[in-house]
């Protein structure tokens, strides 16, 4: 089923709030409703790529991809559509912040909190799988916490998008593939088992405090992991 846009409809009544995150190709806004105080994310991709008219394309049919995804480890992706002259999609926000930041904040993860990601983790991917979506991008800054504990893997809309950017794009987005599989470190045809790769390789960070592949020079990390 074709999902209509439907992101003024559900922007109604919310504000911008404050800037939650920023990557290679999207921005990601808190908006908050002025009578309720709901909380929404709303991700927006930068300027650069607006007018690339496949890589559009790709987002919106990424989009809808994850609309059809229903799973409490997975984010919830409320509408999209054209947001202030550019493509944008609503989610529901995440008020705990990225692993990634937890990681930096803690150094190493405890074993049972580590255990409990990790678990929160496989069952949102194995749900994924089974739908036949694979995500390419597991790494801990798509991978969001909440306040009670629940862990919910995001950039799942634009994961393919950003594997194109990736290519096209030099230093700072080529500077994190220390959780690609060796397939995809090395341009093969991937499957689900490369995001399982991925979910070990972290799982290895959360447990020792360094990731195993990650050298100064990206090229070198590639190296590593083929
Ligand atoms: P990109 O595709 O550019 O990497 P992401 O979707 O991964 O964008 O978002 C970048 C960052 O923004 C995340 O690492 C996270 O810190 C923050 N973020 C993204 N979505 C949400 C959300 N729904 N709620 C809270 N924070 C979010
Ligand atoms: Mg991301």
């Amino acid at each position: 089923m074709e999902i209509q846009p439907n992101i003024d409809e559900i922007l109604s009544g919310f504000d911008p709030s404050r800037p939650v995150g920023q990557g290679g190709m999207a921005s990601i806004f808190m908006y908050e409703n002025r009578l309720t105080g709901e909380q929404v994310a709303v991700k927006m991709l930068h300027s650069h790529v607006v007018n690339d008219g496949s890589t559009v394309e790709r987002f919106f049919h990424e989009v809808q991809a994850s609309t059809r995804l229903d799973h409490r480890n997975i984010i919830n992706v409320l509408g999209y559509g054209d947001w202030q002259g550019k493509p944008a999609m609503v989610m529901e926000y995440v008020d705990g912040g990225d692993l990634k930041s937890l990681i930096e904040r803690v150094d190493r993860i405890p074993t049972e909190v580590a255990a409990h990601m990790a678990f929160q983790l496989f069952k949102g991917l194995d749900y994924s799988h089974r739908l036949g979506i694979i995500h390419r991008d597991i790494k801990p800054s798509n991978l969001l916490i909440n306040r009670d504990g629940y862990l919910k893997i995001t950039d799942f809309g634009i994961s393919q998008v950003s594997d194109l950017t990736r290519l096209t794009r030099s230093g700072d987005v080529l500077g994190t593939p220390a959780y690609m599989s060796p397939e995809q470190a090395s341009g093969k045809r991937l499957d689900e088992r490369s995001d399982i790769f991925s979910a070990g390789v972290m799982i290895y960070e959360m447990l020792s405090g360094t990731n195993p592949f990650l050298a100064e020079n990206p090229s070198v990390t590639l190296l590593n992991i083929i």
